[in-house]
């Protein structure tokens, strides 16, 4: 098994931390063989709205020459890919896919961060009510697209909550996991979630039991550093996360394959206009 992350962000969404290049260094110093670098992506609003978690639009140019540039200058010593995280907003999702097609983006992974756009401001994170079953419909809806990699920590849901498992939120993970089935989209085992779990001394998420549902399935597994800062990209980290992802009966995958969103838009299966 290589070791490799697909899961990397860079001080421009503003809370992660350091340079881009100590970041590269970081992961070579620590044995990864790829890093793929995957920024909280910018989206382009039909209002004036600013979000306080992701680059603007204006500073994507700049993300772009960085990962690039990073890309080959290191490229005798680590394989860097150039990704995006991104939520699963159904109105602008014509938009992020000619994006990628023009920007020559490799992957999104799916950060199912908040419901319809954040222009709404319902977080999902550890979301309450309806939003529950809100959460579950967008991870299901966003993973039919074809548009994403694999899901970045699918128990997100139980985030500040103490872990707490309703029968709801059960039926959810079950959803999720047979999605992930039927349509070959991988489930990220979140190591910044990991460390969160271990100064807690409780699991929220990576969760055991979502991942003991998972292993009923026919299911893929990625880990995920989640790097935020250069600390995130600790080699024992990535030991320790293994270590405990491979007590559960699921495959674990060491990449991802790059995404044509050419032939996405070619073949029109874009799901989102129904
Ligand atoms: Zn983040
Ligand atoms: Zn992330």
């Amino acid at each position: 098994m290589r070791q490799t992350n697909f899961h990397t962000h860079t001080s421009r969404c503003h809370h992660a931390y350091g340079e881009d290049e100590e970041m590269v260094r970081a992961a070579i110093q620590n044995g990864f063989e790829v890093l793929g670098i995957s920024d909280h992506t910018c989206w382009k609003y039909d209002s004036d709205f600013v979000a306080h978690m992701r680059m603007k639009l204006d500073e994507f140019a700049n993300y772009k020459d960085s990962v690039l540039y990073l890309k080959d200058r290191y490229k005798k010593q680590i394989e860097i890919r150039f990704g995006l995280e991104a939520e699963y907003f159904p109105k602008y999702m014509d938009w992020l896919l000619d994006f990628c097609i023009e920007n020559g983006i490799d992957y999104l992974i799916f950060g199912n961060h908040y419901y319809g756009t954040d222009e709404d401001h319902i977080y999902l994170g550890g979301a309450k009510g309806e939003y529950i079953k809100g959460y579950f419909d967008t991870c299901v809806e966003g993973m039919k697209t074809g548009m994403y990699a694999y899901l970045a920590h699918p128990e997100l849901i139980l985030r500040d909550t103490g872990g707490f498992i309703t029968p709801e939120i059960e039926e959810g993970f079950h959803r999720i996991c047979k999605i992930s089935q039927d349509y070959n989209v991988p489930l990220e085992f979140n190591v910044l979630g990991m460390q969160h779990n271990m100064r807690m001394g409780y699991e929220e998420y990576p969760h055991t039991k979502f991942w003991q549902i998972a292993a009923q399935y026919n299911v893929k597994a990625i880990l995920g550093m989640d790097a935020h800062r250069v600390g995130d990209l600790d080699q024992k980290l990535y030991n320790l996360a293994l270590e405990k992802l491979s007590k559960f009966d699921v495959e674990i995958i060491d990449d991802v394959p790059s995404i044509d969103y050419k032939k996405i838009k070619a073949e029109k299966i874009k799901v989102w206009q129904k």
